[in-house]
């Protein structure tokens, strides 16, 4: 089957050809995103193969199923940049990767965690520049320490577990708790008043945007630690950008954020950054960002890549995978 693979960098591409050695599908890599400007190049391919910031709206859809594209074949878990209900109308069919590697995920934010805490990224510069000075840089034993995950799904409970390994008390908040997660359940406006770090680990829904707003983060602790490395939209930005200026929250660490599509997987190094909001981000100290790289182990892009292959195939032998959105 002819697919187009947007937003398909070096490292898809690779794991992609090896996986689909033995499923023989006819791949046009295209390292742009999907979007209103760029949907014409799925002409001619019955499926089109899609990541987290490609724009799967109204308009995108249309012309897809316009072209005679079928199939999207995303390779991700989360699908807050498909509109369904269009989806549903035109008759096309989604599938995801609804699992991959929880790990992947969940040992980025804790080592989004630890770096934070112990203001690792400000060493690293300071002792390449011969700066030894320690002044500034002291975080708190994790061992002891109340920390909140919010969602308890695949990957809140492998956080659950490798926090709980580290001796943290562990509060978790979700409104589907799982009989399997060893932390403790509480309300989240418990959880954000009692954590020393609240990780968030729940989909982007209408129902999760902006989270974490003013008034959440008025109840947490001015020394907790903000960790998001799950969707940009459960953050609002501009209010933990105020909550950081007035310390009334002592760190964010974030892979995600929500105007990210404009600016993320991109060598923007030679651009003037025209956001205001991220470029007051990256002047707080204890604010670290990574780009959207939680899922990047050899893994998951294994796990990734033989998942939506397996989707493509049994899309076109007109096989449910059950992984159907
Ligand atoms: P999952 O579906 O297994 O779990 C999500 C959990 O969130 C569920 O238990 C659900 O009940 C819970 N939830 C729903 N609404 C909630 C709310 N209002 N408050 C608290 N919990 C709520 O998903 P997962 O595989 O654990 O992934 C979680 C998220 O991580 C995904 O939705 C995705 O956005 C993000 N993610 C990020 C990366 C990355 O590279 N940064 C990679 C994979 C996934």
């Amino acid at each position: 089957m002819k697919v187009a693979v947007f937003s398909s960098k070096s490292y898809d591409q690779e794991f992609l050809s090896k996986s689909n050695e033995s499923h023989r599908h006819e791949f046009t890599f295209l390292e742009t995103r999907l979007n209103r400007q760029t949907v014409p190049l799925a002409q001619g391919h019955k499926a089109v193969c899609c990541f987290v910031n490609d724009e799967l709206n109204a308009e995108v859809l249309q012309k897809l199923s316009d072209y005679g594209c079928e199939m999207i074949a995303l390779r991700c878990a989360g699908f807050n940049n498909l509109d369904l209900v269009r989806l549903k109308e035109l008759g096309l069919t989604a599938a995801r990767v609804p699992a991959y590697s929880p790990y992947s995920v969940a040992e980025h934010a804790l080592g989004l965690i630890l770096t934070l805490n112990r203001c690792i990224h400000r060493a690293y510069n300071r002792v390449r520049e011969l700066n030894f000075s320690l002044v500034g840089l002291t975080g708190f034993d994790l061992q002891g320490a109340t920390v909140g995950v919010v969602g308890t799904g695949k990957i809140g409970q492998v956080m659950v577990r490798n926090l709980s390994g580290l001796g943290c008390h562990v509060l978790a908040y979700d409104p589907h708790p799982s009989p399997n997660c060893q932390a403790t359940y509480v309300e989240l406006p418990e959880l954000l008043a009692k954590s020393r770090v609240v990780s968030l680990h729940c989909p982007l829904t209408p129902q999760t945007h902006h989270l974490i707003n003013d008034q959440a983060l008025r109840r947490m602790r001015p020394d907790a630690l903000l960790i998001n490395t799950s969707r940009g939209g459960l953050v609002d930005t501009v209010a933990v950008v105020e909550a950081l200026k007035q310390e009334r929250l002592g760190g964010l660490a974030i892979d995600v954020y929500e105007e990210e599509e404009e600016l993320f997987f991109e060598d923007q190094s030679g651009h003037v950054l025209q956001d205001d909001v991220f470029a007051r981000l990256l002047t707080f100290p204890n604010v670290l960002v990574t780009g959207h790289q939680a899922f990047l182990t050899q893994e998951a892009l294994s796990n990734i890549a033989d998942i939506t292959m397996e989707n493509l195939t049994a899309f076109e032998r007109g096989e449910p995978s059950g992984r159907e959105l």
